[in-house]
Protein backbone atom coordinates (compact mmCIF):
# COMPACT_ATOMS: atom_id res chain seq x y z
CA UNK A 1 0.00 0.00 0.00
CA UNK A 2 0.94 3.34 -0.64
CA UNK A 3 2.11 6.25 1.72
CA UNK A 4 0.08 9.39 -0.04
CA UNK A 5 -2.59 10.98 0.96
CA UNK A 6 -5.19 12.39 -1.68
CA UNK A 7 -7.57 14.68 -1.92
CA UNK A 8 -10.20 14.77 -4.42
CA UNK A 9 -12.14 17.81 -5.17
CA UNK A 10 -15.51 17.32 -6.96
CA UNK A 11 -15.58 13.53 -5.60
CA UNK A 12 -19.07 13.46 -6.66
CA UNK A 13 -19.37 14.56 -10.24
CA UNK A 14 -19.03 11.92 -13.26
CA UNK A 15 -15.42 11.32 -12.95
CA UNK A 16 -14.72 12.19 -9.51
CA UNK A 17 -16.81 8.66 -8.31
CA UNK A 18 -15.55 6.06 -10.51
CA UNK A 19 -11.82 7.72 -9.68
CA UNK A 20 -12.34 7.67 -5.93
CA UNK A 21 -13.75 4.33 -5.74
CA UNK A 22 -10.48 3.39 -7.81
CA UNK A 23 -7.90 5.60 -6.36
CA UNK A 24 -9.63 4.11 -2.82
CA UNK A 25 -8.85 0.42 -3.80
CA UNK A 26 -4.86 1.48 -4.99
CA UNK A 27 -4.00 3.59 -1.95
CA UNK A 28 -6.39 2.67 0.47
CA UNK A 29 -9.94 3.98 1.51
CA UNK A 30 -8.78 5.85 4.40
CA UNK A 31 -5.87 7.42 2.24
CA UNK A 32 -8.18 8.99 0.15
CA UNK A 33 -10.64 12.15 1.13
CA UNK A 34 -13.49 12.52 -1.30
CA UNK A 35 -14.37 16.43 -0.93
CA UNK A 36 -17.67 17.92 -2.90
CA UNK A 37 -19.80 21.15 -2.52
CA UNK A 38 -22.85 18.92 -2.93
CA UNK A 39 -24.07 15.94 -0.81
CA UNK A 40 -21.81 12.97 -0.38
CA UNK A 41 -22.28 10.76 -4.02
CA UNK A 42 -24.46 7.31 -2.62
CA UNK A 43 -21.85 5.42 -4.09
CA UNK A 44 -19.12 7.17 -2.37
CA UNK A 45 -21.22 6.36 0.97
CA UNK A 46 -18.92 4.14 3.67
CA UNK A 47 -16.34 3.68 1.37
CA UNK A 48 -13.53 6.08 3.03
CA UNK A 49 -14.09 9.97 4.58
CA UNK A 50 -15.92 12.53 2.60
CA UNK A 51 -15.93 16.62 3.81
CA UNK A 52 -17.77 19.00 2.23
CA UNK A 53 -15.60 21.79 0.66
CA UNK A 54 -16.05 24.41 -1.65
CA UNK A 55 -12.65 24.76 -3.65
CA UNK A 56 -13.13 28.70 -4.01
CA UNK A 57 -13.05 28.92 -0.20
CA UNK A 58 -9.01 29.11 -0.38
CA UNK A 59 -8.95 28.78 3.47
CA UNK A 60 -11.10 26.02 4.08
CA UNK A 61 -8.86 24.32 1.28
CA UNK A 62 -5.44 25.29 2.79
CA UNK A 63 -6.77 23.94 6.42
CA UNK A 64 -8.10 20.83 5.21
CA UNK A 65 -4.59 20.06 3.06
CA UNK A 66 -2.86 20.72 6.57
CA UNK A 67 -5.42 18.94 8.85
CA UNK A 68 -5.62 15.86 6.65
CA UNK A 69 -1.69 15.63 5.71
CA UNK A 70 -2.63 15.98 1.80
CA UNK A 71 0.24 15.03 -0.28
CA UNK A 72 -1.68 14.83 -3.72
CA UNK A 73 -4.57 16.75 -5.33
CA UNK A 74 -6.86 15.67 -7.80
CA UNK A 75 -9.38 18.53 -8.90
CA UNK A 76 -12.19 17.90 -10.43
CA UNK A 77 -14.46 20.80 -9.81
CA UNK A 78 -15.77 22.34 -13.14
CA UNK A 79 -18.13 24.03 -14.59
CA UNK A 80 -18.76 22.33 -17.94
CA UNK A 81 -19.18 23.63 -21.53
CA UNK A 82 -22.93 23.49 -22.30
CA UNK A 83 -23.50 25.16 -18.29
CA UNK A 84 -20.35 27.38 -19.03
CA UNK A 85 -21.97 29.29 -21.77
CA UNK A 86 -25.25 30.10 -20.06
CA UNK A 87 -23.56 31.93 -17.57
CA UNK A 88 -20.04 32.82 -18.71
CA UNK A 89 -18.47 34.96 -16.18
CA UNK A 90 -19.59 32.19 -13.43
CA UNK A 91 -18.03 29.67 -15.43
CA UNK A 92 -14.54 31.69 -16.28
CA UNK A 93 -14.39 32.55 -12.57
CA UNK A 94 -14.77 28.94 -11.02
CA UNK A 95 -12.54 27.28 -13.32
CA UNK A 96 -9.90 29.92 -13.11
CA UNK A 97 -9.94 30.49 -9.08
CA UNK A 98 -10.24 26.80 -8.30
CA UNK A 99 -7.17 25.82 -10.44
CA UNK A 100 -5.15 29.04 -9.06
CA UNK A 101 -6.35 28.06 -5.31
CA UNK A 102 -5.04 24.38 -6.07
CA UNK A 103 -1.58 25.63 -7.58
CA UNK A 104 -1.15 28.04 -4.99
CA UNK A 105 -1.58 25.68 -1.96
CA UNK A 106 0.19 23.15 -3.54
CA UNK A 107 3.54 25.72 -4.07
CA UNK A 108 3.01 26.62 -0.55
CA UNK A 109 2.62 23.43 0.67
CA UNK A 110 5.12 21.35 -1.49
CA UNK A 111 2.73 19.09 -2.39
CA UNK A 112 4.25 15.84 -4.43
CA UNK A 113 1.62 15.58 -7.45
CA UNK A 114 -1.58 17.85 -8.76
CA UNK A 115 -4.29 16.53 -11.59
CA UNK A 116 -6.06 18.55 -13.20
CA UNK A 117 -8.43 17.80 -16.15
CA UNK A 118 -8.24 20.12 -19.46
CA UNK A 119 -10.65 19.34 -22.32
CA UNK A 120 -10.82 18.90 -26.18
CA UNK A 121 -12.41 21.95 -26.04
CA UNK A 122 -9.41 24.17 -25.96
CA UNK A 123 -9.45 23.42 -29.95
CA UNK A 124 -11.47 25.88 -31.63
CA UNK A 125 -12.78 26.42 -35.50
CA UNK A 126 -9.29 27.16 -36.72
CA UNK A 127 -7.83 23.75 -35.06
CA UNK A 128 -7.31 21.41 -37.48
CA UNK A 129 -10.36 19.22 -37.47
CA UNK A 130 -9.15 15.31 -38.33
CA UNK A 131 -6.36 13.87 -35.79
CA UNK A 132 -5.96 17.25 -34.35
CA UNK A 133 -2.33 17.39 -33.30
CA UNK A 134 -0.40 18.46 -29.29
CA UNK A 135 0.68 21.48 -30.46
CA UNK A 136 -1.14 23.11 -33.56
CA UNK A 137 -3.75 26.49 -33.36
CA UNK A 138 -5.50 27.14 -30.43
CA UNK A 139 -8.56 29.29 -30.89
CA UNK A 140 -10.85 27.95 -28.19
CA UNK A 141 -14.25 30.02 -28.79
CA UNK A 142 -16.76 28.23 -25.74
CA UNK A 143 -15.74 29.86 -22.24
CA UNK A 144 -15.22 26.53 -21.24
CA UNK A 145 -12.55 26.31 -23.74
CA UNK A 146 -10.85 29.28 -22.96
CA UNK A 147 -10.63 28.77 -19.20
CA UNK A 148 -9.30 25.38 -19.92
CA UNK A 149 -7.06 26.77 -22.15
CA UNK A 150 -5.77 29.27 -19.67
CA UNK A 151 -5.58 26.65 -16.85
CA UNK A 152 -3.24 24.75 -19.01
CA UNK A 153 -1.07 27.51 -19.50
CA UNK A 154 -1.54 28.13 -15.70
CA UNK A 155 0.31 24.43 -15.27
CA UNK A 156 3.04 24.83 -17.06
CA UNK A 157 3.66 28.08 -15.60
CA UNK A 158 3.55 26.14 -12.27
CA UNK A 159 5.51 23.57 -13.21
CA UNK A 160 8.00 25.76 -14.95
CA UNK A 161 8.45 28.29 -12.61
CA UNK A 162 7.72 26.88 -9.37
CA UNK A 163 8.12 23.12 -9.67
CA UNK A 164 4.58 22.04 -8.84
CA UNK A 165 4.49 18.19 -10.09
CA UNK A 166 0.87 18.82 -11.82
CA UNK A 167 0.22 16.78 -14.47
CA UNK A 168 -3.14 16.91 -17.28
CA UNK A 169 -5.19 14.95 -20.04
CA UNK A 170 -7.32 16.68 -22.31
CA UNK A 171 -10.36 14.22 -22.02
CA UNK A 172 -12.61 14.03 -25.07
CA UNK A 173 -15.81 13.14 -24.32
CA UNK A 174 -16.48 10.54 -21.28
CA UNK A 175 -19.44 8.11 -21.51
CA UNK A 176 -20.33 5.90 -18.15
CA UNK A 177 -22.93 4.76 -16.08
CA UNK A 178 -22.09 4.73 -12.34
CA UNK A 179 -22.59 8.70 -12.33
CA UNK A 180 -24.58 11.19 -14.71
CA UNK A 181 -23.02 13.69 -16.70
CA UNK A 182 -22.65 17.10 -15.39
CA UNK A 183 -23.90 19.62 -18.60
CA UNK A 184 -21.44 18.82 -21.61
CA UNK A 185 -22.01 18.76 -25.28
CA UNK A 186 -21.27 15.26 -25.15
CA UNK A 187 -23.45 14.30 -23.13
CA UNK A 188 -26.54 13.12 -25.64
CA UNK A 189 -24.08 9.90 -25.79
CA UNK A 190 -24.71 8.56 -22.31
CA UNK A 191 -28.83 10.14 -22.45
CA UNK A 192 -28.79 8.00 -25.71
CA UNK A 193 -28.29 4.72 -23.83
CA UNK A 194 -30.70 5.99 -21.11
CA UNK A 195 -33.44 6.40 -23.72
CA UNK A 196 -32.91 3.49 -25.84
CA UNK A 197 -33.55 1.29 -23.06
CA UNK A 198 -36.64 3.33 -21.00
CA UNK A 199 -38.15 4.60 -24.12
CA UNK A 200 -36.76 2.84 -27.33
CA UNK A 201 -36.33 6.23 -29.25
CA UNK A 202 -34.56 9.47 -28.39
CA UNK A 203 -34.24 13.11 -29.83
CA UNK A 204 -30.89 14.19 -30.55
CA UNK A 205 -29.64 17.85 -29.97
CA UNK A 206 -26.51 17.10 -32.61
CA UNK A 207 -26.70 16.36 -36.09
CA UNK A 208 -26.24 13.07 -37.03
CA UNK A 209 -22.85 13.85 -38.94
CA UNK A 210 -21.48 15.11 -36.08
CA UNK A 211 -18.64 13.45 -35.39
CA UNK A 212 -16.83 14.38 -31.63
CA UNK A 213 -13.84 12.69 -30.32
CA UNK A 214 -14.75 9.88 -27.04
CA UNK A 215 -13.84 7.43 -24.54
CA UNK A 216 -14.97 5.39 -22.17
CA UNK A 217 -14.99 5.85 -18.37
CA UNK A 218 -12.93 2.90 -17.32
CA UNK A 219 -10.13 3.74 -19.86
CA UNK A 220 -10.43 7.92 -18.57
CA UNK A 221 -9.57 6.60 -15.21
CA UNK A 222 -6.68 4.22 -16.29
CA UNK A 223 -5.18 7.23 -18.07
CA UNK A 224 -5.70 9.52 -15.43
CA UNK A 225 -3.92 6.94 -12.63
CA UNK A 226 -1.23 6.08 -15.69
CA UNK A 227 -0.43 9.38 -15.80
CA UNK A 228 -0.51 10.02 -12.79
CA UNK A 229 1.88 7.22 -11.25
CA UNK A 230 4.49 7.27 -14.36
CA UNK A 231 8.01 8.58 -13.57
CA UNK A 232 8.90 12.28 -13.76
CA UNK A 233 11.34 12.62 -16.57
CA UNK A 234 8.42 11.28 -18.91
CA UNK A 235 6.08 13.55 -18.60
CA UNK A 236 7.13 16.15 -21.70
CA UNK A 237 4.25 17.79 -21.76
CA UNK A 238 3.24 20.28 -18.91
CA UNK A 239 0.33 21.77 -20.24
CA UNK A 240 -2.10 19.32 -21.11
CA UNK A 241 -1.98 16.07 -22.95
CA UNK A 242 -4.10 15.24 -26.38
CA UNK A 243 -5.71 11.87 -24.97
CA UNK A 244 -8.23 9.54 -27.57
CA UNK A 245 -10.06 6.77 -27.90
CA UNK A 246 -12.41 6.45 -30.08
CA UNK A 247 -14.56 9.01 -32.51
CA UNK A 248 -17.99 8.48 -33.37
CA UNK A 249 -21.71 10.44 -34.43
CA UNK A 250 -25.21 10.22 -33.52
CA UNK A 251 -25.73 7.81 -36.58
CA UNK A 252 -23.19 5.82 -35.87
CA UNK A 253 -23.46 4.91 -32.12
CA UNK A 254 -27.62 4.97 -32.92
CA UNK A 255 -26.44 2.04 -35.09
CA UNK A 256 -24.61 0.21 -33.21
CA UNK A 257 -27.38 0.32 -30.24
CA UNK A 258 -29.60 -0.83 -32.90
CA UNK A 259 -27.62 -4.00 -33.09
CA UNK A 260 -28.86 -4.72 -29.61
CA UNK A 261 -32.20 -3.23 -29.55
CA UNK A 262 -33.70 -3.93 -32.67
CA UNK A 263 -36.55 -1.21 -32.12
CA UNK A 264 -34.51 1.42 -31.27
CA UNK A 265 -35.01 4.77 -33.49
CA UNK A 266 -33.35 8.18 -33.29
CA UNK A 267 -34.12 11.56 -34.42
CA UNK A 268 -32.75 14.73 -34.83
CA UNK A 269 -33.03 18.43 -33.13
CA UNK A 270 -29.50 20.42 -32.91
CA UNK A 271 -29.87 23.25 -30.55
CA UNK A 272 -27.13 25.51 -28.78
CA UNK A 273 -24.50 22.52 -28.24
CA UNK A 274 -24.59 22.01 -32.25
CA UNK A 275 -22.72 25.12 -32.32
CA UNK A 276 -19.99 24.44 -29.53
CA UNK A 277 -19.72 20.61 -31.07
CA UNK A 278 -18.57 22.15 -34.11
CA UNK A 279 -15.92 24.14 -32.90
CA UNK A 280 -14.40 20.88 -31.79
CA UNK A 281 -11.98 18.55 -33.52
CA UNK A 282 -13.17 15.41 -34.78
CA UNK A 283 -10.75 12.46 -33.78
CA UNK A 284 -7.36 13.60 -32.06
CA UNK A 285 -3.81 12.70 -32.05
CA UNK A 286 -2.60 11.19 -29.03
CA UNK A 287 0.42 10.00 -30.10
CA UNK A 288 2.54 12.13 -27.31
CA UNK A 289 0.58 10.31 -24.22
CA UNK A 290 1.20 7.19 -26.46
CA UNK A 291 5.00 7.50 -26.73
CA UNK A 292 5.37 9.70 -23.26
CA UNK A 293 3.74 7.28 -20.75
CA UNK A 294 2.28 4.25 -22.96
CA UNK A 295 -1.32 5.09 -23.41
CA UNK A 296 -3.19 2.61 -25.23
CA UNK A 297 -6.84 2.29 -25.05
CA UNK A 298 -9.17 -0.20 -24.39
CA UNK A 299 -12.85 0.27 -25.65
CA UNK A 300 -13.69 1.08 -28.96
CA UNK A 301 -17.51 2.04 -29.89
CA UNK A 302 -19.12 -1.45 -30.39
CA UNK A 303 -16.68 -2.85 -27.07
CA UNK A 304 -18.53 0.35 -25.17
CA UNK A 305 -21.76 0.44 -26.04
CA UNK A 306 -21.93 -3.73 -25.53
CA UNK A 307 -20.85 -3.00 -21.87
CA UNK A 308 -23.05 -0.01 -21.32
CA UNK A 309 -25.80 -1.81 -22.17
CA UNK A 310 -24.97 -5.10 -20.18
CA UNK A 311 -24.03 -2.23 -16.87
CA UNK A 312 -27.43 0.01 -16.99
P1 LIG B 1 -19.22 17.14 -13.08
O1 LIG B 1 -19.93 18.41 -13.33
O2 LIG B 1 -19.96 15.85 -13.24
O3 LIG B 1 -18.58 17.14 -11.63
C1 LIG B 1 -17.98 18.27 -11.07
C2 LIG B 1 -18.17 18.20 -9.55
O4 LIG B 1 -17.57 19.36 -8.99
C3 LIG B 1 -19.66 18.22 -9.13
O5 LIG B 1 -19.93 17.14 -8.27
C4 LIG B 1 -19.83 19.56 -8.42
O6 LIG B 1 -20.73 19.51 -7.34
C5 LIG B 1 -18.40 19.83 -7.95
N1 LIG B 1 -18.15 21.26 -7.74
C6 LIG B 1 -18.57 22.30 -8.50
N2 LIG B 1 -18.19 23.46 -7.96
C7 LIG B 1 -17.51 23.15 -6.82
C8 LIG B 1 -16.88 23.93 -5.81
N3 LIG B 1 -16.88 25.27 -5.87
N4 LIG B 1 -16.27 23.29 -4.79
C9 LIG B 1 -16.26 21.93 -4.72
N5 LIG B 1 -16.87 21.13 -5.64
C10 LIG B 1 -17.49 21.74 -6.68
O7 LIG B 1 -17.91 17.14 -14.00
P2 LIG B 1 -17.09 15.89 -14.56
O8 LIG B 1 -17.69 15.48 -15.84
O9 LIG B 1 -16.87 14.89 -13.49
O10 LIG B 1 -15.72 16.63 -14.93
C11 LIG B 1 -14.61 16.66 -14.06
C12 LIG B 1 -13.49 17.43 -14.76
O11 LIG B 1 -13.17 16.80 -16.00
C13 LIG B 1 -13.83 18.88 -15.09
O12 LIG B 1 -12.68 19.67 -14.97
C14 LIG B 1 -14.22 18.80 -16.55
O13 LIG B 1 -14.02 20.02 -17.19
C15 LIG B 1 -13.29 17.73 -17.06
N6 LIG B 1 -13.77 17.09 -18.29
C16 LIG B 1 -14.89 16.31 -18.28
C17 LIG B 1 -15.32 15.72 -19.46
C18 LIG B 1 -16.55 14.83 -19.50
O14 LIG B 1 -16.94 14.38 -20.58
N7 LIG B 1 -17.17 14.54 -18.36
C19 LIG B 1 -14.62 15.93 -20.66
C20 LIG B 1 -13.51 16.76 -20.64
C21 LIG B 1 -13.07 17.31 -19.45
Amino acid sequence: MKKDKILVIGACGQIGVELTLTLRKIYGDTNVVASDLREEHELLKGSGPYVSLDVMNKEMLHVLVIRHNITQIYLLAAILSATGEKNPLLAWHINMQSLLNVLDIAKEEGLDKVYWPSSIAVFGPNSPKETTPQHTVIEPTTIYGISKFAGERWCEYYNHRYGVDVRSLRYPGLISYKSAPGGGTTDYAIEIFHEAQEEKKYTCFLSEDTYLPMMYMPDAIRATIELMEAEQPKISVRSSYNLGAMSFSPKEIAAEIKKHIPDFTISYQSDYRQQIADGWPKSINDELARKDWGWKPDYDLPKMVTDMLKNL
